[in-house]
C-alpha cells in the first residue's frame, strides 16, 4: 500500500480523489490538500456520501499553499504520503516537484509547469522547467510520470501503442484529437480554469512537422473528422505539452494536436480576445480603478465546476495513426468515449475533469504494483503503455480502436 496526497480541490482532484477511493485497498490513505481547505472538505463529503471508499481507510482534508516547498514537505512526512498526485494550478508544478524529490515521495501531474507571468511559452516546452529535474530525480531515485491526464497522458500511451505494437512498419503522423460534443446549457462557459483555457488560445500554435516546429496562427487551420459516436467534427489545430515529449521520444515526423469548437465559442473568443478582454495586463477605469480584463471576464463566467450537474453528451479524445504496413498506406485511431452525465453520476463532475482525473490514479496505481515505478522522470510514452490501458478499461475509462478491421475494445 502506498498513501496518497491529492494536491488542488478542483474538478480534476474530485475525480482523482474518488478513484484513489475505489482503489484504497491499493493505495492506502488519502489526502487532499489545497489552499482553500472547505474545498477539500467538501471533496472529503463527496467520497463519504457516495460510498466511494472500497476498504475503510484515512480520508482528510488539509490547508496548503502548495508554492511553499517547507510546508508541503512537513505535510507529505505527517501524512506518510509515498505518492503525490498533483492537480492543483499549473503554477505550482515546480513547488511541489522539489518537496517530493526532498522526500523521496513519487511524483504526478496532469499539466506541464506555467510562469504567470509568461503567456505561451515557446516549445521546448518540457525542457523549459520539468526535464531540468531529470537529472535530480534519477539521483535521488525518484519516480516522476510528467503529463497523465488524458491529454497530455493517455494520449501519449496511445501514441506508444501505435508506435510499438505491430500496427505498423513506419509511422508518418500522429494527430491528437479532442472533441467535447457535450453542452452545458450556458450561454458562454470554460470547462476548466477560464485564466488557464484562454492561455493556450492566445498565443501562437506550434505543431511538429517534417521534424520541426511550425508556427501558426488560432484558428487558422482546422479539419474536419467523421468520429465514432459524436460524428462529424470540426477541430482545429492548437499548441499542446505532448507535442513536445512525443516529438522527443518517438522518431515520428508529423506531430499535432487539434481541439475542437463551435462556432459560437469561437465567436464568442474572438470578440473578447479582440476586446483585449482576455488581457493579464492590467487597465486604469475612469475613476481610477486598476483591473485585470481577464480576472473580470473569470469573474462573470460560470463556475466550470458548476457545470457538472447539468452537462450532457459525450467526449471523444484519440489519436489519428497514419503510417505504412506491409508497402502500403495505413490509418487506426485509437480513442475513447467519455459521458458527462455518468461522469457526475459516478463522480460528482463533469467528463473533462473525469478524463484528466482518471488515469493519474491509474498511474499511482501502476506505482504502487511497481510497473511504473521507475525511479526516473519520464513522460507517458516512455513508460509501457500495456497494463496502463488494460487497467484504465476496468477503471471507467475504457479504449478502442478502430481499423481496417473495424471498430472495437482494445486491450493487451
Ligand atoms: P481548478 O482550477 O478547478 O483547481 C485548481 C486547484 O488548485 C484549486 O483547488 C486551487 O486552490 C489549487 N491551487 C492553486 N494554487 C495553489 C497553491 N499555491 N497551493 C495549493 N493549491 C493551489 O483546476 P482543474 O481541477 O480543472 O485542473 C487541475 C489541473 O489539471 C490543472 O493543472 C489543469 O491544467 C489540469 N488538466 C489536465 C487535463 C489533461 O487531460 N491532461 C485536462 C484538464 C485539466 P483554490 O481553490 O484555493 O484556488
Amino acid at each position: 500500500k502506498r498513501n496518497v496526497l491529492i494536491i488542488g480541490a478542483g474538478g480534476v482532484a474530485q475525480v482523482v480523489a474518488h478513484k484513489c477511493a475505489q482503489h484504497n485497498d491499493v493505495l492506502g490513505n488519502i489526502h487532499i490538500a489545497s489552499r482553500t481547505v472547505e474545498k477539500c472538505q467538501q471533496i472529503v463529503e463527496s467520497v463519504r456520501e457516495k460510498g466511494s471508499l472500497k476498504t475503510a481507510g484515512e480520508l482528510q482534508a488539509h490547508a496548503l499553499d502548495a508554492l511553499d516547498i517547507a510546508a508541503t514537505k512537513a505535510l507529505i512526512d505527517n501524512t506518510q504520503s509515498q505518492i503525490v498526485i498533483n492537480v492543483g494550478s499549473p503554477f505550482i508544478n515546480m513547488s511541489v516537484l522539489e518537496a517530493c524529490i526532498q522526500m523521496g515521495a513519487a511524483y504526478l501531474d496532469t499539466a506541464i509547469h506555467e510562469d504567470p507571468e509568461k503567456i505561451c511559452e515557446t516549445p521546448p516546452w518540457y525542457a523549459n522547467y520539468e526535464w531540468k529535474r531529470k537529472q535530480r530525480c534519477a539521483d535521488n531515485n525518484i519516480t516522476a510520470i510528467l503529463g497523465v491526464g488524458f491529454d497530455p497522458g493517455m494520449v501519449n500511451a496511445y501514441a506508444a501503442a501505435a508506435v510499438k505494437e505491430d500496427y505498423f512498419d513506419s509511422v508518418d503522423s500522429i494527430d491528437i484529437i479532442d472533441i467535447n460534443a457535450g453542452s452545458h446549457g450556458h450561454y458562454f462557459a470554460t470547462n476548466f480554469d477560464p485564466e488557464i483555457n484562454f492561455r493556450e488560445f492566445t498565443g501562437r500554435v506550434w505543431s511538429w512537422q517534417n521534424r520541426e516546429w511550425v508556427k501558426n496562427k488560432m484558428f487558422e487551420v482546422k479539419r474536419t473528422d467523421d468520429l465514432p459516436v459524436v460524428g462529424s467534427q470540426t477541430s482545429y489545430m492548437t499548441g499542446h505539452d505532448e507535442i513536445h515529449s512525443l516529438s522527443r521520444n518517438l522518431d515520428v515526423p508529423n506531430i499535432r494536436f487539434w481541439m475542437g469548437f463551435g462556432e459560437h465559442y469561437i465567436n464568442v473568443f474572438t470578440v473578447l480576445n479582440s476586446l483585449g478582454l482576455l488581457s493579464e495586463q492590467p487597465v486604469k477605469t475612469a475613476e481610477g480603478l486598476e483591473v485585470v480584463p481577464l480576472k473580470v471576464v473569470k469573474a462573470i463566467l460560470p463556475d466550470p465546476s458548476s457545470l457538472a450537474p447539468n452537462y450532457t453528451g459525450k467526449t471523444c479524445i484519440g489519436d489519428v495513426v497514419k503510417g505504412k504496413k506491409d508497402g502500403q498506406d495505413k490509418e487506426i485511431f485509437i480513442y475513447n468515449i467519455s459521458d458527462h452525465e455518468q461522469a457526475y453520476a459516478e463522480v460528482g463532475s463533469q467528463g473533462i475533469s473525469y478524463t484528466a482525473g482518471v488515469p493519474p490514479v491509474a498511474a499511482a496505481i501502476l506505482i504502487a504494483t511497481g510497473e511504473w515505478d521507475v525511479s526516473k522522470m519520464v513522460n507517458v510514452e516512455e513508460l509501457s503503455h500495456r497494463p496502463f490501458i488494460n487497467l484504465l478499461n476496468d477503471m471507467g475509462m475504457p479504449t478502442r480502436i478502430k481499423d481496417e478491421q473495424g471498430d472495437r475494445p482494445l486491450s493487451f
